[in-house]
């Protein structure tokens, strides 16, 4: 494709105004600019432009995306015309915390309440907040919460521990706020080694960050024993709701002794993601660390409610006002829309779609932990890499093949990870062409693996230097 400047003639015009009917002042000289050297194209040029460069995205909405640890699945359309209702949308934030005006934002109120109740019941926990905007900033505010926690019990903790499948986001948030991150290996099972723990867990941590399932896709059988070993030093537990989508409506983190968690509502509850976003990162809490919970936040009082402002012990704003109040309307309404029972249903067909894909694969690429997987699935395609096809060489055959790549080289413990996450909305046609597909790139690699250097043939690009890519960026043309 043609780079907008190339398809510049001059003298042609996408717009037309009015001749202007007021005197027009001179503009003073020395603030004048000179050539701007825009484009000139025509209307219906601009149009093509845009719209052709439009199609080359990639997204849930063209096709399948089975991009582990981010959850892509369909956002259905109607969370979109809801989140656009007037009486929402136009809603000033500071209707929320002037107190005359409240009355007048009673509905929006009402429904964050009512959300925060439906996130409690869900994950198990007491109280929940909003306001953060994003998984990674839920994980900051709670682990701030934590800190403040011990804090307020002049208990001098210095130390978060986290698994080393453990996201990036955890280690970073833990020492954002200042702890030192200490990182314990998994077991042959993928899971925390408990013995290794036990070394470390002493009156220094202040937290054990856990995911559940894990980003190997696994349960963590030992949860309640490592909570239970965290909770005997004081150290609390943080649960990273990542992957909260394989097990909604079955376990709750509360019940397995976590003490404060986050939903990333664009992986469990049909909110767009990134550049479809923004996103929000609810945190939920034990009764006992309600009150440093981020201000402002909504409570009920007996019939009415009310906006806490002010907090002696809140750790603070860390948003404006209560963050991405239209992501969590989207949330609600798809909580509301799947009911009780959709809620579990969508999490049984996340775990039976993955478990599918797995089964179907393991005969072809290696399966590092080969057990019964939750709701994505991790292999190891070292192997093939050995013959001269990686998962990046993978990765970019599946462009071509019209599907999303999975993640791949993530977690960090699997050599030559690839992570695959079908989702619970994909049908069984869709996963089977795509195991199909990497069928067909298991017999290339065997073949003739010097091809894969050539994909994708697809793209307008095929494989740009990423290295220059991510230090020497040029982004203009
Ligand atoms: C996505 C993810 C995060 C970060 O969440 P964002 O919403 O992208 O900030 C943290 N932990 C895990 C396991 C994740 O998959």
């Amino acid at each position: 494709m043609k780079l907008i400047f190339e398809e510049s003639k001059s003298g042609r015009k996408s717009f037309n105004l009015p001749e202007s009917d007021v005197n027009l002042k001179d503009f003073p000289g020395e603030l004048s600019r000179s050539e701007l050297n825009l484009p000139e194209v025509s209307e219906l040029d601009l149009i093509r432009h845009f719209i052709n460069l439009s199609r080359l995205n990639f997204s849930v909405d063209t096709q399948f995306y089975p991009l582990g640890s981010c959850t892509m699945k369909y956002n259905p359309k109607i969370l979109e015309k809801a989140a656009n209702i007037p009486e929402f949308l136009n809603l000033h934030p500071f209707l929320s915390i002037l107190p005359d005006s409240i009355d007048r934002c009673k509905g929006a109120l009402e429904l964050i309440s009512d959300f925060q109740d439906i996130l409690c019941e869900i994950t198990g926990m007491d109280y929940a907040t909003i306001n953060p905007m994003a998984g990674a900033h839920g994980e900051l505010t709670g682990i701030m919460i934590i800190s403040s926690y011990h804090k307020s019990r002049n208990s001098k903790r210095t130390k978060v521990i986290v698994p080393d499948s453990s996201h990036g986001t955890n280690p970073a948030s833990a020492s954002m706020v200042g702890y030192e991150v200490v990182t314990i290996p998994s077991n042959s099972e993928g899971e925390m080694d408990v013995d290794e723990l036990k070394k470390h867990l002493d009156t220094d941590v202040a937290a054990v960050m856990m995911t559940c399932p894990n980003t190997l896709g696994l349960f963590e059988k030992n949860i309640k024993e490592i909570s239970d070993l965290a909770h005997s030093v004081g150290a609390l537990m943080y649960y990273d709701g990542a992957n909260l989508n394989a097990i909604m409506g079955k376990v709750r983190p509360g019940d397995l002794g976590f003490d404060v968690i986050h939903v990333n509502v664009h992986k469990t509850f049909g909110t767009p993601h990134g550049g479809g976003g923004p996103g929000a990162g609810p945190v939920g809490v034990k009764k006992f660390l309600e009150d440093f919970l981020p201000i402002p936040r909504v409570k009920r009082e007996g019939d009415s409610l009310v906006v806490v402002s002010n907090s002696d012990k809140s750790i603070g704003h860390i948003s404006s006002f209560f963050g991405n109040f239209a992501v969590i309307l989207k949330a609600y309404l798809y909580i509301k829309l799947l009911g009780t029972e959709g809620i579990k249903y969508s999490a049984e067909m996340a775990v039976l779609n993955a478990n599918y894909v797995m089964n179907r694969l393991k005969g072809y690429l290696k399966l590092p932990y080969d057990r019964t997987c939750m709701h994505e699935c991790v292999f190891s395609l070292s192997e093939m890499a050995k013959k001269g096809a990686s998962a990046l060489d993978f990765a970019k055959f599946l462009i071509d093949r019209g599907f999303h790549p999975p993640t791949i080289y993530f977690p960090l413990i699997v050599k030559e990870a690839f992570m695959i996450e079908p989702t619970e909305t994909e049908s069984k046609e869709t996963l089977d062409k795509f195991i199909g597909a990497i069928i067909d790139a298991v017999k290339l690699a065997e073949q003739n693996p010097v091809a894969f250097k050539e994909l994708p043939k697809t793209t307008v690009i095929s494989r740009p230097d990423e290295t220059k890519a991510a230090k020497d960026l040029v982004v203009k043309a």
